[in-house]
């Protein structure tokens, strides 16, 4: 990653309302685009799955250079039908992190399954691989890690406990990446939706190609599992009003496909742009002598990072006083996650207490997410960063930096 170029860094501007993100300035970009793709929709009279989503399914696999792409209703609906198509049956486990959105782990139980929760590596927030390998049973039948933020989990060890293991029972373990924050990430040149039996997709807004309302996408390169989640996805049906399975109603609607399609050629831009925001920040950071007291996001070797979000840690309970006093500023932040999904209240009947997963824990109580959308204007950063190093100066009688290891 290049340089930003030179930039002035001036005095503290604050109340300059930094927007956590800014989706109309994207829109206004292909505005015209847009609405002329969305007529077309209106003129086709095809309103779910037909030719727009054919040729996002298309171009999304060549872009993920994996064979088959399946486009469904959501990135939570990919992950369901992901499970049902590899064969989750009630009292199977499935191992998912804990910190992450919901949707990783929601799934797991509608099938009458076990969600086991596994810690993440403190490092990259990624579920840590020797963690899973202690939780691995019998009773293991999918894996599930998640790309968290934008970059990939350590995809090599988790093959080498599953798909690459010399025990066959191992290698039955079905091993599903959750990309929906990850579109474009890679690991060793190899983008994800290569790396399992199944990779979902989300297209939710505020993710990195995110559509004007749900939608999601299944990519893999089996295509039995491709056949089987087109199925799941139509009610289990072919042909028309004959049914094989009991499937689910999560087909992708033309609008969004249409609307995708228009901003799927702008994806790497639009990576590279969030890419330079994230250099930006570790250079400003670095220019105001706080990359010692806040935990900035780690970069992985062998991999491409997309920058979903730019999350920092704030350690020793200051970080809710941080994002008050950002919030103050009209600076956008949020907390993803505030409660790891072990200590969630529908997930109390598992039995875990907070402590079970330390990292989970913690990381729960220091991330803070900044702006790092790719139209964010380097002013704006500056702003973040100026914001989050007047509170900093602030507190530093608290003697609560430097950031614990
Ligand atoms: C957004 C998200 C999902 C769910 O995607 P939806 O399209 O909102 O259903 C699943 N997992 C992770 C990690 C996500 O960030």
């Amino acid at each position: 990653m290049k340089s930003s170029k030179a930039f002035k860094f001036p005095q503290l501007t604050t109340d300059k309302n930094v927007p956590l993100l800014d989706l109309s300035r994207q829109y206004r970009t292909i505005r015209d685009k847009m609405s002329a793709a969305l007529i077309n929709v209106n003129e086709s009279g095809q309103f779910v799955l037909g030719p727009e989503v054919q040729k996002l399914e298309t171009n999304v696999a060549l872009y993920s250079r994996t064979k088959n792409g399946i486009g469904c209703a959501s990135g939570s609906d990919a992950l369901l039908l992901a499970l049902m198509a590899v064969g989750i049956q009630p009292g199977d486990e499935v191992i998912v992190p804990s910190f992450t959105f919901f949707a990783t782990a929601s799934c797991v139980p509608r099938l009458g399954a076990v969600p086991v929760f596994a810690d993440i590596d403190p490092v990259t927030f990624n579920l840590d691989p020797q963690n899973v390998e202690q939780r691995i049973t019998s009773k293991t039948k999918a894996i599930i890690p998640v790309h968290l933020f934008g970059q990939m989990a350590d995809m090599v060890a988790f093959r080498k406990m599953t798909k690459d293991h010399p025990d066959p029972l191992r290698q039955q373990i079905a091993l599903i990446e959750d990309s929906a924050q990850a579109i474009g990430a890679e690991l060793n040149n190899i983008p994800t939706g290569n790396w399992g039996d199944f990779a979902c997709l989300s297209f939710y807004p505020t993710k990195n190609l995110g559509g004007a309302g749900d939608g999601g996408m299944l990519l893999t390169n089996n295509d039995d599992l491709a056949n089987e989640a087109v199925l799941l996805r139509g009610h289990g049906m072919a042909p028309r009003y004959y049914h094989k399975k009991i499937g689910i109603n999560s087909r992708l609607d033309s609008y969004q496909a249409a609307v995708l399609n228009v901003k799927l050629p702008y994806i790497d831009i639009w990576t590279k742009m969030r890419q330079q925001n994230a250099v930006r920040y570790y250079e400003m950071f670095d220019k105001v002598g706080l990359t010692n007291t806040i935990r900035l996001p780690d970069l992985q070797s062998n991999r491409r990072h997309v920058w979903n979000q730019f999350v920092i840690r704030i350690p020793d309970g200051l970080r809710n006083a941080l994002r008050e006093e950002l919030t103050e500023h009209k600076i956008g932040t949020d907390i993803y996650y505030p409660l790891g999904l072990h200590q969630q209240e529908c997930f109390q009947y598992l039995g875990y207490a907070a402590n079970d997963l330390p990292e989970t824990l913690r990381a729960s109580e220091e991330v803070l997410a900044l702006p790092i959308f790719p139209e964010l204007r380097i002013d704006e950063q500056w702003t973040v960063v100026q914001g989050i190093k007047k509170f900093c100066d602030a507190n530093e009688g608290r003697k609560v930096f430097p950031v614990a290891a």
